[in-house]
């Protein structure tokens, strides 16, 4: 087992011990990339030249005794977060050739902490997706069955992190993209609380549902990723004041006593794939044989769910998008005659076509004499649904439920239906819509060797209660050891 392999946790005590240096960790992964990255495509951009600069000086700061939490941990992000000094496309046309000249709170966050940045992630355009095959440029491929989609919209992350191309990852979440990738490809993949992770530089899809987080080889490390990009930032007004608790901390004792809550519509829904439905119910199971009581719990509301997601999200995606006019930024269409002309040719040749589905369904939700019959009614369903969230909540400590309905399907099977491909985030967007955290953890493989997750969901800040029922049942069972045959 190369050093690629390495958790978070454990290279941080190599590193720390003198036993490896950043150097020899980073030439590992760059190695590693340089043997897989041809098949996985999981990168849009690579930076090996300043991953390994920045190598050279963790491996200073360590042997001052100065390493912080991630000094010298290649880690990989997501082509949504801002990156001074290196491309940031989202994966979309629109943004070709811009560089931006700061870095994303995250950003900050993680090189604040010495970590290794080994390049930007694919994703779906403007995170628009499930699957990565909305990317402009190329999908990314399942590191576990290279015919199959890694997920999305965080798929170049989350098969990154799956085929040992870094030791973690950032994603980000909208709907589900964080946790669906990290199933699909048996990482752990964690989406915070709205308003934990501040959204700064952060490129926005829909505001009021955007989280970043970490996607990680293991739960212990997830808790050392979010601790080190959560906390206060007064540059994102919805970012909370609040202290951060010591998630590594929350990992420790066991789970008995502890209450899972089943919501019994989750448990209803309509094309669960059996082989998803049985390695839930025996991770529940297990669970249970590990001291925690279950219970079910109702959330009426959930049948709206989709309904009201994909008016909100494409309504705030039309509006954040309206900034890409062919004039501030990336690609610019000049062969028209007026100014709007310029306008429409830029966002025709740089939006694909999702992005523009999208932004075609929120202009029109909003649009006057459309907007209390569609997004005023959205708006009302999803206090509702925090509502149910509230109710389930006073009777249990966190949620259970499959993360997405099948195992990773096929490339091309989904991508010219996308109704089928919305109905697929039953599972994920409620989360993203009362704003509560939840994580996905490797609980099975299915027939091929398709892995599938568990979703843990806590309420608002319960990201403690998520990591340490996710751990323990890490520690219990031995899905999240297996690496794909690459
Ligand atoms: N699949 C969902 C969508 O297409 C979620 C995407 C996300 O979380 N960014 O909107």
């Amino acid at each position: 087992m190369g050093l690629d392999t390495l958790t978070i946790a454990r290279a941080a005590e190599m590193l720390k011990s003198g036993q490896i240096t950043s150097v020899e960790l980073t030439k590992a992964v760059l190695e590693r990339i340089e043997a897989v990255e041809g098949r996985v495509k999981a990168f849009v951009t690579l930076c090996p030249d300043l991953a390994l600069k920045m190598a050279h000086e963790a491996d200073k700061k360590i042997a001052k005794g100065e390493a912080g939490p991630l000094t010298g941990i290649p880690i990989a992000v997501k082509d949504l977060f801002c990156t001074r000094g290196l491309p940031t496309t989202c994966s979309s046309k629109i943004l070709e050739g811009f560089v931006p000249p700061y870095d994303a709170h995250v950003i900050e966050k993680i090189v604040e902490a010495g970590a290794v940045i080994v390049g930007k992630t694919n994703m779906d355009e403007f995170a628009m997706g499930s699957t990565t095959e909305h990317s402009a440029f190329f999908p990314t491929k399942n590191p576990w069955d290279l015919s199959r989609i890694p997920g999305g919209s965080s798929g170049g992350s989350a098969a990154a992190v799956a085929a040992d191309m870094c030791l973690a990852a950032l994603g980000t979440d909208t709907g589900g993209s964080i946790r669906q990738p990290a199933s699909h490809c048996s990482v752990v993949g964690l989406k915070p609380t709205y308003g934990r992770v501040s959204r700064y530089g952060m490129v926005a899809f829909a505001s009021s549902l955007d989280q970043a987080g970490p996607l990680t080889k293991t739960v212990e490390d997830a808790a050392i990723l979010l601790q080190v990009i959560a906390g206060h930032d007064k540059r994102d007004s919805t970012c909370i004041n609040e202290p951060v608790p010591d998630y590594s901390a929350a990992l420790a004792g066991d789970i008995k006593g502890l209450t899972i809550g089943l919501p019994k519509e989750f448990f209803a829904v309509d094309g669960v794939d059996p082989e998803v439905a049985l390695a839930v119910e025996n991770a529940i199971e297990t669970l249970r044989s590990m001291g925690a009581k279950t219970v079910e719990v109702e959330l009426p509301r959930l049948r709206h769910a989709i309904a009201a997601y994909y008016i909100i999200a494409p309504a705030e995606a039309s509006s954040n998008l309206a900034r890409y006019d062919g004039v501030r930024y990336g690609l610019s269409v000049r062969d028209g005659s007026s100014l709007l002309e310029m306008f429409c040719n830029s966002r025709s040749a740089g939006f694909g076509p999702e992005v523009q589905r999208r932004i075609l369904i929120g202009t029109y939700a909003l649009s006057a004499g459309y907007y209390d019959a569609y997004f005023g009614k959205a708006g009302q369903v999803r206090t509702l649904l925090v509502q149910d969230f509230a109710r389930a909540f006073s009777k249990c400590d966190v949620l259970a439920s499959p993360v997405a309905p099948t195992p990773a399907f096929a490339l091309n099977e989904k991508v010219d239906n996308p109704l089928t491909m919305y109905l697929a985030d039953i599972f994920t967007i409620a989360a993203n819509l009362a704003g509560i955290c939840g994580i996905s953890v490797p609980c099975g493989f299915g027939k091929g060797g398709l892995p599938i997750g568990l979703q843990i969901m806590g309420s608002h800040f319960g990201e403690p209660s998520i990591l340490k029922v996710a751990h323990a049942f890490e520690r219990n069972t031995d899905f999240a050891a297996k690496r794909p045959d690459l």
